[in-house]
């Protein structure tokens, strides 16, 4: 693969993303590395720019109460990285000075942070030359390197080399990176690649004449109806509202399966997202009494 030309279409098509702003810190980088692992852009954006002007270092963040943090994360879904950025947000405030730290096995050691997200921050907060592998990266490897239709199984070990081949030995390697990214996520898509304005003069699948892969294609995963819906709809509630509310206000979100309701209810106090007074009400965790002793769990 080219890397030079790669790199030159980056710069001159990349979406303008206020995180990719040389001015911003690496506690922002990681604050959307969190928000993206899994909501598409257009959703994450208005919430990142509150988020770290409200919040803008760990320390800040530490500070906030769990409910105003879920509050800030809204409807980005899987409410649990919330959690987990707060977490790692305190964890860095009090253990690490404030400071994200730039090494792989250092920030794999903080809540909420995995491989992706370790590889990301060290490399486009700090410039490191680490491979970074996501979805997108694979699915272009495998194409113009391969001459796969598709990248087959995840395995880091061997998903790391194939990338860590690509990079180029210079302080080109986090703009790469992030074309690298950006390629699979505008041009190489999926469903439909784009390959009449790819920036890449060589692709070994577009030589090979596109042939077919095996992997079957995904199903859209469906959102109505699911426990996800339900926990929203729930926690929508509890977001209105600074005091503890009656069960039947959590009831009536959902009255078409009132098991399904009850289990998304204790899977968020089991999350430690939600309490339950004593007298039997429900809050945000921090907004009741946490009678049960169940938020933070
Ligand atoms: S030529 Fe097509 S398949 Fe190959 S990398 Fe470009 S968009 Fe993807």
């Amino acid at each position: 693969m080219n890397s030079a030309e790669l790199v030159a279409w980056y710069e001159r098509e990349r979406r303008d993303l206020p995180w990719r702003d040389p001015s911003v810190s690496a506690w922002q980088i990681l604050v959307s590395e969190f928000m993206l692992q899994q909501t598409p852009v257009v959703r994450v954006l208005p919430r990142w720019l509150e988020w770290v002007d409200r919040w803008p270092t760990p320390s800040a963040t530490a500070a906030a109460s769990p409910a105003d943090i879920l509050r800030a994360w809204g409807k980005l879904g899987y409410p649990r990285r919330a959690k987990r950025l707060h977490e790692c947000a305190a964890v860095i405030a009090t253990e690490h000075g404030d400071v994200v730290p730039d090494d792989v096995q250092t920030l794999l050691t903080l809540p909420g942070v995995g491989s992706y997200t370790a590889r990301a921050i060290a490399c486009f907060a700090y410039g490191q030359w680490v491979p970074v592998v996501d979805t997108n990266v694979r699915r272009v490897v495998a194409r113009a390197v391969q001459g796969l239709a598709d990248a087959g199984a995840p395995s880091a070990t061997r998903d790391e080399a194939a990338v860590a081949a690509l990079l180029p030995n210079d302080e080109s390697t986090p703009t790469f990176s992030a074309a690298l990214m950006e390629l699979g996520a505008v041009v190489c898509t999926a469903r439909s690649p784009r390959c009449g304005i790819c920036p890449l003069s060589s692709c070994a699948w577009r030589s090979a004449g596109f042939p077919a892969g095996e992997a079957v294609p995904k199903r859209v995963q469906k959102y109505a109806g699911t426990d996800r819906q339900v926990r929203g709809r729930l926690l929508d509630v509890l977001r209105d509202s600074t005091t503890p509310v009656q069960r039947n206000a959590l009831d009536v979100v959902w009255l078409t399966d009132p098991a399904q309701r009850d289990r998304a209810l204790d899977s968020l106090l089991v999350d430690g997202l939600v309490e339950q007074t004593e007298d039997g009400r429900f809050a945000l965790c921090g907004e009741g009494d946490d009678a049960r002793g169940a938020c933070g769990a």
